[in-house]
C-alpha cells in the first residue's frame, strides 16, 4: 500500500462543505476509482485517489524494478554455492521455511502497525501505520490500488537487504551462509508478495488461477481474512498464507506479546477500539 497523503474521512469531509463545482470534480474523482462505473463508492471503498510523493514515487519504482534482478542473482548465486557443496538439500529446506517465517514476519508487521504509534509518528506514521488504518475503514481500496504503490514501500526496505546478501555472497563462500541468503531472499520475495495476495482476499471477482491457489491455502484464503476484518479485530494478523494463524491464536502469541511490551511500559494506541466500520 502507498503511502497516503490526505486523509479519506477528511477529504469526505470537506466535499459536504464544498461549493457544488468543487463537489462535482470530487465526484469525478470517485467514479474513477468505483468499480464498474459506479457513482458513489460501494462499501469497503472509500473512493478516493492516493498520492505519493514524487521522491517517495520515485522510491517505489525504481526499487520495484532492481527487486525482481536481485532476487535472481541472490537465488542463482546462493542455490549454486549450495549445489557446489553437495548442500542442495538446504534449498529444499529454505523454501517451505522462507513461506512460514515469511508469513510470521508480516503478521509481526501488521499486529505492530494495528497495535502501537500512531498515523503521525514520523516516517513510519504516513508510510506504514496510516495505510493499515485506513485498509480497516475501507478494506476494498486495496483493489485499486496499482502493483508499484501496493508492493512498493516493502522494496523500498527489502532491495538494501538483498544487495547486503549479495555481497555477502561475493566475499565468502561458506554454505551455511548460502543457505541463510536463500532463505533471506525467499521470504523477502513472500514479503514482497503479502499485500499482491492480500488483494486479492479482497477482489470480488479474482481469476481462477488466484481462486485455485486460494482454494489450496496457498496464499491468503479470504473467508480466513475476514476473521481479521471481524470483532473483535485482534486476530489473523498473517496475511500471506494464514498458516500461522491457528497456532498463533491458540498460544495467544500476540496478547502476550502486548502483555510483555505492557510490563515494560509500553502500551498500545487502542486502534483496535475505533475500527468498527471495517467491512469487507
Ligand atoms: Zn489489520
Ligand atoms: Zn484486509
Amino acid at each position: 500500500m502507498s503511502a497516503l497523503l490526505q486523509d479519506p474521512v477528511d477529504l469526505q469531509r470537506q466535499a459536504i462543505s464544498l461549493p457544488p463545482q468543487t463537489q462535482t470534480d470530487q465526484l469525478a474523482e470517485r467514479v474513477v476509482l468505483t468499480p464498474q462505473g459506479a457513482v458513489s463508492p460501494p462499501p469497503g471503498y472509500s473512493g478516493m485517489i492516493e498520492h505519493s510523493t514524487s521522491a517517495h514515487a520515485f522510491l517505489e519504482h525504481s526499487t520495484s524494478i532492481l527487486f525482481p534482478v536481485l532476487f535472481v542473482l541472490n537465488v542463482y548465486f546462493s542455490f549454486d554455492r549450495l549445489y557446489e557443496l553437495e548442500l542442495v538439500w538446504l534449498a529444499a529446506v529454505a523454501i517451505p521455511l522462507a513461506l512460514v517465517l515469511g508469513d510470521f514476519v508480516g503478521g509481526l508487521v501488521h499486529w505492530a502497525a494495528d497495535t502501537y504509534f500512531s498515523e503521525d509518528t514520523p516516517v513510519v506514521g504516513p508510510a506504514l501505520i496510516k495505510p493499515f488504518r485506513q485498509h480497516h475503514i475501507f478494506p476494498r481500496d486495496i483493489c485499486t490500488h496499482t502493483l508499484v504503490s501496493i508492493v512498493g514501500n516493502v522494496c523500498i526496505l527489502a532491495v538494501p537487504i538483498l544487495a547486503l546478501c549479495l555481497y555477502m555472497l561475493w566475499v565468502s563462500q561458506h554454505g551455511l551462509l548460502a543457505f541463510a541468503i536463500l532463505l533471506t531472499t525467499l521470504m523477502a520475495a513472500a514479503t514482497v508478495a503479502t499485500n499482491v495476495i492480500h488483494k486479492w482476499a479482497h477482489q470480488e471477482k479474482p481469476s481462477a488461477g488466484v481462486r485455485w491457489l486460494q482454494r489450496m491455502r496457498l496464499v491468503l484464503e479470504p473467508r480466513h481474512h475476514q476473521i481479521h476484518h471481524t470483532e473483535p479485530f485482534e486476530m489473523h494478523y498473517c496475511i500471506t498464507n494464514g498458516w500461522l494463524n491457528p497456532l498463533l491464536n491458540k498460544i495467544g502469541f500476540f496478547r502476550r506479546l502486548e502483555a510483555t511490551l505492557r510490563f515494560l511500559g509500553i502500551k498500545t494506541t487502542n486502534a483496535r477500539n475505533s475500527c468498527d466500520s471495517r467491512l469487507m
